[in-house]
């Protein structure tokens, strides 16, 4: 029987969630995004964070 889920499990996990480029980075393993995206989602989360204070 074919692992097919992991199969895709695996592509999903090579390509950004956010944008979908692929990523090149194998460092953060658990990253599903790219690092522009996460730089992205970590500023906004930031300026969220201080706009809500
Ligand atoms: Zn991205």
């Amino acid at each position: 029987m074919t692992p097919i889920t992991t199969f895709f499990r695996n592509l999903e996990a090579k390509c950004c969630a956010a944008c979908g480029q692929t990523i090149h980075e194998q460092a953060e393993s658990y990253a599903n995004e790219c690092s522009d995206c996460q730089e992205k989602m970590s500023y906004d989360a930031y300026k969220y964070y201080h706009l809500k204070k």
